[in-house]
């Protein structure tokens, strides 16, 4: 595991993780605490990098640098979106022409196996945030990590030689992970980082997408049902599932169904069996919906391991990891499917979000969305009251309280030992932590005693470290000293 060395010395956090009482992984070896925060080249650029390093570090207690270096959205990346307030530091602008890209610098070369174009973001021309970045926290005795996710623009130049297929044979919005120009996009993005910047201590990929059996029930807090664009059915998986014995027309005709079934509903057209017996029956019927989104499953479980595979082949040192997506709070159909056992031969570490202040607005958002499908039968609070039931949530507030107060640090907590129980020993779990994620005009903001509770809670429940998500541009620093606090407190800084 990288930065053991420099970690060992770090003696003050072994008395830490004793004075927690929490159980080493490595026998007689504490775990080191890993205090992390997400933070993208705008921060570095506008603050100066040395300021920036130094605010995370003073205030945060932060000791590991998650720097975006690949991502077309926003969520970890630019300054605030235009409508949410710029916080109180960092240029007071709105970076309207945000588009990303690579923040760091993409070698071309690495790119030849696939046909999407390795663009450079053209955010801040002749800067390359991992460049600049490493050797000022190497200085501060930080660890930098380079963080890039699953996010694309449409319009990225050999995108559409990559794209899913979905039910109706339309090209997708999303990349297929058994496109080999996808597979080979991820594999040289890993490549570059390691080989372009030797000192780069890991690496950590998220994808915040999930199979085409939860996404036509909208079961997710994002958009709602999206059952005409259930994916995929690109030649690749139509192959695969051939391999697997899978009948692929079959698994087209009950997404069919599934679709006629939910648009009816849209149209105010309740079965006359109920919502729930009549989508059991379609699943009953062509039990190939499922085996669909495990075969879906399978090829993002694919990429993981190729990525884990690629980073050990080249830096076996360097640990990889994945950010784990907030669904998996809300949806027991996600949350199934993100194994944590399973994710333990592939993973050095899990970036489990337990994002608790916006998760009340994300969890009234799922409860809406699936309360337009499968479980239409109840009512909202009903549905709501399941989720705590089935995810195991007994403290949290009725729904007409979540969108304004949030969830508890208890949620953390309860996540946070879920993860640890579930995982194998050596995966360090480095639960997500959010500040100022922005919400609705009348929901739930980021108060630093928020911040300063649900890093206790991580860390109580035997947490290897946080990650303070999503970015040091959107944070408000009186919410980051929360954290600094809560780590002082606890002595693992
Ligand atoms: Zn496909």
């Amino acid at each position: 595991m990288v930065g053991r060395r420099t970690f060992v010395k770090r003696s003050v956090l072994a008395a830490s993780a004793a004075a927690l009482g929490r159980a080493s992984r490595l026998e007689g070896a504490p775990a080191p605490a890993a205090i992390g925060i997400q933070i993208g080249a705008v921060s570095f650029v506008d603050e100066g990098t040395a300021n920036a390093i130094a605010a995370v570090q003073e205030l945060g207690g932060v000791n590991t640098l998650f720097v975006a270096t690949f991502t077309y959205g926003r969520g970890i990346a630019g300054r605030q979106p235009r409508g949410t307030p710029l916080p109180d530091h960092g240029r007071q602008e709105y970076d309207d022409d945000f588009r990303g890209g690579n923040f760091a610098t993409p070698h071309p070369e690495l790119y030849r196996q696939t046909s999407i174009a390795p663009e450079k973001a053209p955010e801040h021309p002749g800067y390359d945030v991992l460049a600049d970045v490493i050797p000022e926290a190497h200085r501060r005795r930080m660890k930098v990590i380079a963080w890039f996710e699953d996010v694309f623009r449409p319009d990225v130049p050999g995108l559409d030689r990559a794209v899913e297929v979905d039910v109706h044979g339309r090209p997708g919005s999303r990349l297929c992970f058994r496109n080999a120009n996808t597979r080979e996009f991820w594999l040289a993005l890993v490549e570059d980082h390691l080989r372009s910047y030797p000192d780069l201590d890991g690496l950590m990929w998220g994808s915040e997408r999930q199979g085409p059996l939860n996404d036509a029930l909208g079961a997710s807090h994002g958009e709602g049902a999206r059952p005409a664009s259930a994916a995929c059915f690109c030649p690749h998986c139509l192959a695969a599932a051939r391999r697997a014995g899978i009948d692929g027309e079959r698994a087209r005709q009950g997404f069919l169904a599934l679709e006629r079934w939910i648009e009816g509903m849209k149209g105010g057209r309740k079965p006359a069996d109920g919502a729930f017996v009549t989508f059991w029956r379609i699943l009953v019927e062509q039990p190939e919906i499922l085996a669909w989104e495990r075969l879906w499953n399978e090829g993002l479980r694919e990429t993981y391991r190729a990525i884990y595979e690629r980073a050990h082949a080249r830096a076996p040192e360097k640990p990889v990891g994945w950010h784990l997506w907030h669904t998996n709070s809300f949806a027991p159909f996600y949350r199934a499917e993100q194994d944590y056992a399973a994710f333990g031969k592939c993973s050095d570490f899990l970036k489990v979000v337990m994002y608790n202040n916006c998760g009340g607005p994300r969890l009234a958002r799922y409860v809406r969305n699936v309360n337009a499908t499968l479980f239409a039968d109840l009512t909202p609070e009903e549905t709501l009251q399941l989720v705590y039931r089935v995810q195991q949530y007994p403290h949290e507030r009725p729904l007409d309280r979540i969108a304004q107060e949030g969830l508890s640090a208890d949620y953390v907590r309860r996540e946070t030992a879920r993860a640890v129980a579930g995982s194998p020993a050596g995966v360090k779990i480095w639960p997500g932590i959010d500040v100022d994620v922005p919400t609705g005009a009348s929901e739930k903001k980021t108060q630093p005693e928020d911040v300063y509770q649900a890093v206790k809670a991580a860390f109580e429940a035997g947490a290897h470290g946080v990650i303070l998500s999503r970015k040091y541009s959107e944070m408000r620093l009186d919410n980051l000293r929360g954290a600094g606090r809560a780590v002082r407190e606890l002595g693992v800084v």
